[in-house]
């Protein structure tokens, strides 16, 4: 009678299961075994100097090489990294990838630009953010003019001493602090400046809305006009047109970072572009080399 109750209990849960619980349920599994498993690749996404056209810095975006699956894409783990309480993990491999892969590019002697990684609100709550990066910069022998830290709005109106700490402890070490998807939040200009933030990176929203009207166009101007006052350098993220490259370039917004440029590239790709180093000239983009 025994065996038959746990039969019929097993069946109600299975029963009960949706089938979307039961694939978070192996995609968490799947995730806990790739970071043992090595699974995570860094892409590199170039940004641009709107005047300059040269390659100023890029951004480093994680994916999961997943064996069975191919490519997957942020979207698609890191809110269940952070349910799960691996952000924090899979944060650091990301900086010690880094790291290492500027290490690489040094004993290339390619000319090195800034990266930028994405750190999440989690991470800097965990409170070790600052020594685990001033390990490795220490370890690959990685000066702080190299790396850059983008936080959203949320995580820095987060008044609690550790993540005040942290990012006091990044200022420190000498990392630049960025806002990324800018005007998504409620940060407030005195924020910004408490913090000593030096680029805003506006999301992608605002420059999508540079096509549809002049209404857009203002907001952008709006947002430039309150970066200048606390002397903050603006990239536009998501620049994916000539049009919106042409509004930005008469709003004189600093840097450019899209589809228009490039997507996210390997390491072995961003090397190419490190050597071209002008990517954009007079309006025109000039494509990667393994594109050309
Ligand atoms: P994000 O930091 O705002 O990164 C920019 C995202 O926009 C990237 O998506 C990039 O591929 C995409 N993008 C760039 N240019 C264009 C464009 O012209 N058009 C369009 N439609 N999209 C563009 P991705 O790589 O899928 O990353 C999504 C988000 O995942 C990132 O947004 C960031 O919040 C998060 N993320 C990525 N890597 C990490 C990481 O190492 N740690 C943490 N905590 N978060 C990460
Ligand atoms: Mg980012
Ligand atoms: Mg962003
Ligand atoms: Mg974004």
């Amino acid at each position: 009678a025994a065996k038959a109750a746990g039969k019929g209990r097993y069946a109600f849960y299975h029963a009960h299961l949706s089938d979307a619980l039961i694939l978070r349920l192996s995609k968490e599994n799947a995730l806990r075994a790739a970071i043992e498993k090595d699974e995570f690749v860094v892409h590199f996404q170039p940004r641009v100097g709107v005047q300059s056209g040269k390659l100023t810095s890029m951004e480093a975006l994680v994916r999961w090489e997943r064996p069975e699956y191919g490519l997957i894409y942020p979207s698609e783990f890191i809110d269940v990294a952070e349910d799960i309480g691996l952000i924090t993990q899979i944060g650091e491999l990301v900086i010690e990838k880094v790291c290492r892969q500027i290490a690489v590019w040094k004993a290339k002697s390619l000319p090195l630009v800034p990266v930028s990684v994405n750190v999440s609100a989690q991470q800097l709550k965990a409170g070790a953010l600052s020594a685990f990066i001033a390990s490795c910069m220490c370890r690959y022998d990685v000066e702080p003019r190299l790396l850059e830290a983008e936080l959203t709005e949320s995580t820095v109106i987060e008044k609690s001493r550790i993540v005040t700490n942290e990012l006091e402890a990044l200022r420190n070490l000498g990392i630049k602090l960025m806002i990324d998807d800018f005007g998504t939040g409620y940060s407030s200009m005195a924020q910004l400046h408490r913090l000593d933030v030096d680029v805003l990176k506006v999301d992608r929203a605002f420059t999508n809305a540079l096509l549809e009207d002049s209404e857009g166009e203002l907001l952008f101007k709006a947002i430039m006009s309150m970066a200048t006052a606390l002397d903050m350098c603006v990239v536009a993220e998501g620049v994916e047109t000539r049009e919106q490259l042409r509004i930005l370039a008469n709003l004189d917004c600093d840097e450019i970072q899209g589809f228009i440029i490039s997507k996210a590239i390997s390491a072995e790709e961003m090397s190419q572009l490190m050597i071209k180093r002008v990517l954009l000239s007079s309006g025109r983009v000039h494509l990667h080399a393994s594109k050309e």
